[in-house]
């Protein structure tokens, strides 16, 4: 590794994949970090390692991928895995921690590809042992091949659909699915479909997904408005309100998932500015058309910087790296302009349905900002919803402050797990837009690093034998 590259791109999804591969195709020096093993974000995760011998149970999207890692192994780019990435500060020095050992190095320009999250999804019990998320349950299954038998799937959103359908295909039981989409959401929906209607083909596959888990005989329940994890340590069962009545299912794994957000802190870090989005429900990065953020150099591309699912996050790498190319003198504007054309029409083609998607699988109010005060929030300070209301009460203004009332954000996390649920909880208290609440101010090291680490990094190298 060098110190200096041209280009760096942060996150080996299809987006900073799509980025490094055409930067380094126009000559660039590039470097690629991620924290993962092996490239291909979350959607393309283990896919050169693949040991499911079934195509069938992950499915053609999954297979995308191969063409996205192969070009990018073919490439000239240089992949550094298993890499966190803890720092970008302004001037675009980059911190970076692999294997225990922490470096600094910098790059003209900087492409952060951080993907997406899922969001929280703060109900009573999910922070119980046995209680996970639909896409951690997915991780276990791309990466390793395991599986949970018998768990509930809750929530709303594509993936909860993709992750169930990939479960029915492996031949793995599922005990139930507890569906949170509000019904009125469709109505709300509707103005959109013309758009998706465009893309028909994705809402023709989140269909036929429904289709196939009903079809199998799985219990579908519509329109939950109401759900409690319950146990002591762990789950023991589940709890669910539908039209108005209370039933339960005894369970020991329930899979929950509303939709996925920005990973936005290591864009928050570095100062770029984010707003919030009243449409997907958490901040966006406010990027150029070429992706680059208000701290020059510093450009956002994919998911973390909006929601646009995997094939958008790969159009969207590639405007990126020639936007990127050319402020980096390696592309002329005429070139970079006729270069990104067909990607900025495949990325409008993919954008069409979006609309109508974040409208149909918004989550519902109570599942968002807990009802049930004893609800926890912040997950590694245990910080229950009630003591962030009587915080606002006691005349906190937002989740910044907070820190100081209850340490909320301030665990190992960094907020990633609470931190839009504490905006929208102090904006609901406070009666005013999230907005004007904001996000929680974020400092490096995003990630967790060792005090060993940091230190190290004050400590001049040993000189070569020879040198004074
Ligand atoms: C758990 C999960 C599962 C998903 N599964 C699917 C799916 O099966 N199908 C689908 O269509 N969509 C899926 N999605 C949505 C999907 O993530 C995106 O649409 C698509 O992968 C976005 O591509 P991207 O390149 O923007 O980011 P990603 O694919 O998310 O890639 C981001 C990469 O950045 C790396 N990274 C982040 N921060 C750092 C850091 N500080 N240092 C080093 N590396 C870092 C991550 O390890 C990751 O590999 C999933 C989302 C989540 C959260």
């Amino acid at each position: 590794m060098k110190d200096h590259y041209d280009i760096a791109v942060v996150g080996a999804g299809p987006a900073g994949m799509a980025a490094a591969t055409v930067a380094a195709e126009h000559g660039a020096g590039v470097v690629l970090f991620d924290e993962q093993p092996l490239a291909g974000g979350q959607i393309y995760r283990a896919l050169s390692r693949q040991t499911l011998a079934d195509r069938d149970v992950l499915g053609p999207d999954y297979y995308h991928g191969e063409a996205l890692i192969t070009a990018l192994q073919n490439g000239g780019a240089e992949h550094v895995a298993d890499t966190t990435v803890w720092e970008v500060t302004p001037e675009r020095e980059i911190g970076i921690s692999s294997g225990g050992i922490a470096r600094l190095l910098s790059a003209d320009q900087v492409i952060l590809a951080t993907g997406a999250q899922e969001r929280p999804f703060p109900v009573p019990g999910w922070t119980l042992a046995g209680a996970m998320s639909a896409g951690a349950a997915q991780v276990l299954l791309k990466s390793a091949g395991l599986a949970e038998p018998d768990a509930v799937f809750a929530g709303t959103g594509p993936l909860l659909y993709l992750v169930a359908n990939q479960y029915l295909k492996a031949g793995i039981p599922i005990r139930a699915i507890l569906d949170t989409t509000p019904g009125t959401n469709s109505l709300g929906a509707l103005p959109h479909l013309p758009g998706a209607l465009m893309g028909a083909a994705a809402l023709l596959k989140g269909r036929r997904w429904i289709t196939e888990l009903r079809n199998a005989g799985i219990p579908f329940v519509n329109g939950v408005e109401h759900l409690k994890v319950t146990g002591d340590e762990s789950v023991t069962g589940v709890e669910y309100a539908h039209r108005g009545a209370w039933h339960r299912i005894d369970t020991n794994r329930i899979f929950l998932h509303q939709g996925v957000v920005p990973n936005v802190n290591l864009a928050m870090a570095t100062g770029c500015t984010h707003r919030w989005s009243d449409a997907q429900l958490c901040w966006h990065a406010v990027t150029d058309a070429w992706g680059e953020s208000d701290m020059a150099g510093v450009a956002i591309a994919g998911d973390g910087a909006a929601i646009n699912g995997a094939r958008a996050a790969e159009y969207a790498g590639r405007i990126t790296a020639y936007g990127a190319l050319h402020r980096c003198a390696r592309l002329d504007a005429q070139s970079r302009d006729r270069l990104a054309k067909p990607c900025r029409q495949a990325l409008a083609r993919e954008r069409r349905g979006r609309a109508f998607l974040d409208r149909l699988f918004r989550p519902a109010d109570q599942f968002r900002i807990p009802q049930d005060d004893s609800t926890i929030v912040c997950r590694c300070e245990e910080v229950t919803a009630a003591r962030v209301r009587a915080s606002v009460a006691l005349g906190c203004i937002g989740p910044n402050q907070l820190k100081g009332f209850s340490r909320c954000g301030m665990g190992p996390c960094q907020g990633r797990m609470c931190g839009l649920t504490l905006s929208e909880i102090i904006a609901q208290s406070r009666k005013v837009p999230v907005g004007e609440v904001g996000a929680l101010r974020l400092r490096p090291p995003v990630k967790p690093l060792m005090l060993g680490e940091l230190a190290a990094l004050a400590v001049p190298p040993e000189p070569e034998p020879g040198e004074h």
